[in-house]
């Protein structure tokens, strides 16, 4: 039996692979020659392709808030992906487009926004490259937001994500919408070898301090301009999108959410291959937050 660590300290027994033992009997079709249902298409209709599918319909989501907390690699990333459906989208952040974050690729700013409050550069980008999303830029640190203002701003969300690296107002904001609104926290480890994204829905998940195993003592370790990869960022940020998508498609057209199992809450995403966790190479890998006795916000 192979029992493996996880980021978190927690050990878990090594299962077979499922997906590998499938795939070993289901013949790979590539994707040109798969069967294409045109059942939903109207004889006749405009030419105009129609991309949406039954479960996910980006005209669904006009106008619906989300409040997205930092404007850096992560934030600005996962600001892109949310902006291709026509959200309304809240961006806070109080710092300036400086030139070291124009270095490879590592975040949507360009060499004109050099100088600019990274949200107003980012409404910019936004409104000539995604001009269906309305981002709302709010220059401010989250430390000087009243509590009333930072609870209205989660009141009013179908969906919060904190892509800020203060521990202490990751967990201000994640205490403050424990109760209210389903919200992710994507994070960048050491050199973005590896990464996560923390899940925490209202009364169903543990909250963001249980899921990620902090207490006040302990915080999270703050992971400010490290060095790493802007592919194996952007890695961590396609997946926080995949999973932000999901949990607004799933809230608008009230249908279940089907790209995870929702009793895990916790996922890891390895870039590199890893003895301890990932020994076949990148992947993921899912964990469930328990929520703490004695946890005054998901256990009171
Ligand atoms: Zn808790």
């Amino acid at each position: 039996m192979t029992w493996n660590r996880l980021p978190n300290g927690r050990i878990i027994r090594q299962r077979p692979d499922r997906l590998k033992l499938r795939l070993q009997d289901v013949p790979i079709i590539p994707l040109e020659h798969a069967p294409v249902s045109n059942s939903r298409k109207p004889q006749g209709a405009s030419p105009e392709v129609d991309y949406s599918t039954p479960d996910s319909d980006p005209r669904r989501l006009y106008g619906r808030t989300v409040t997205l907390f930092g404007a850096g690699s992560v934030g600005g990333g996962l600001l892109e992906r949310l902006a291709s459906a026509p959200l309304r989208i809240n961006l806070i952040d109080d710092k300036k487009v400086e030139k070291k974050h124009l270095q490879g690729a590592r975040t949507i700013y360009e060499p004109g926004h050099v100088g600019m409050y990274k949200v107003h550069a980012a409404k910019l980008r936004m409104q000539r490259d995604h001009p269906a999303a309305t981002v709302i830029p709010m220059v401010y640190n989250v430390r000087e937001i009243l509590t009333s203002k930072l609870q209205a701003l989660i009141d009013e969300s179908v969906m919060v994500a904190i892509a800020i690296d203060d521990p202490e107002q990751i967990l201000r904001i994640s205490d403050l919408a424990y109760e209210q609104v389903e919200l992710i926290q994507p994070g960048v480890h050491r050199q973005a070898r590896s990464g996560h994204v923390a899940i925490s829905m209202p009364r169903v998940t543990a909250c963001l301090r249980c899921t990620l195993g902090v207490t006040d003592s302990e915080p999270i370790r703050r992971l400010d301009s490290e060095a790493g990869n802007s592919v194996d960022i952007g890695t961590v940020t396609q997946h926080a999108s995949g999973i932000a998508m999901e949990i607004i498609y799933s809230k608008v057209m009230g249908r279940r959410i089907t790209r995870w199992d929702t009793s895990k809450n916790l996922l890891f995403i390895t870039n590199q291959r890893d003895d301890a966790y990932s020994p076949d190479g990148p992947g993921l890998s899912w964990d469930s937050g328990r929520k703490r006795s004695g946890c005054t916000i998901c256990n009171p």
